[in-house]
């Protein structure tokens, strides 16, 4: 448990950190971003990576204040079930980029998954229009490999993926956006150099040192 409390201290010290780097430090809440329970316990990354992920969360925090994503709360359609995070990730057909579908635990339904975007950033556009929040698609990884690939197939392709107006211009950029971010938040990868469109340095750069 104690374990556990100083690898709490330290993301919030991390993050605080952070902030202060980017020049802006402010009272925002340091809340778990994902609202799922197990996801930070789920695969163990070392030292630095965390750090590299910690990174990635303060600047998207940044960018988008207040931000929560929602992935534990979609009900299947045919028998009401409450499907967790996990569920949904195990009821998809493994390598399939064509099936967006997922498959209820309890019934066998077959259904598309959803998760929810929220911030309150100026700008945010949600599926109601500005301030809302975001209904996405929650896309495979299969799909969402596949989606990529023909975003990238284009010559503007990687700029436009990092580019803040490119999501804002259409609702089906910002969801394969969102779901690259939500995938690499679930599998434990780095992600920050997805936001450089927002920042003028250099987001590649080493590990930041502590300075406390
Ligand atoms: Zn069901």
């Amino acid at each position: 448990e104690e374990v556990v409390g100083v690898r709490r201290k330290s993301v919030v010290r991390v993050k605080q950190m952070i902030r202060r780097r980017m020049g802006t430090e402010n009272d925002q809440s340091l809340e778990p971003i994902i609202k799922a329970p197990t996801l930070e316990d789920k695969a163990f990354v070392s030292e630095a990576v965390l750090r590299q992920i910690l990174l990635g969360e303060s600047l998207l925090e940044i960018v988008y204040p207040d931000i929560s994503i929602d992935t534990d709360n979609e009900l299947c359609p045919r028998c009401n079930k409450l499907l967790t995070d996990d569920e949904v990730v195990a009821g998809w057909t493994n390598g399939n980029a064509q099936d967006y579908t997922t498959k209820c635990s309890v019934c066998s339904q077959r259904f598309v998954p959803h998760f929810c975007v929220q911030s309150t950033a100026p700008g945010f556009v949600g599926s109601k229009g500005p301030g809302t929040p975001l209904l996405c698609e929650r896309l495979s990884p299969w799909v969402l490999q596949k989606e990529l690939r023909s975003v990238m197939s284009d010559r503007e392709g990687i700029e436009d993926l990092l580019d803040p107006d490119w999501r804002a211009k259409e609702t089906k950029n910002a969801i394969l956006w969102w779901n690259l971010i939500l995938s690499c938040m679930r599998y434990r990868f780095p992600f920050a150099f997805l936001l450089q469109g927002s920042f003028e340095t250099s987001l590649i750069a080493p590990t930041p040192v502590d300075d406390m």
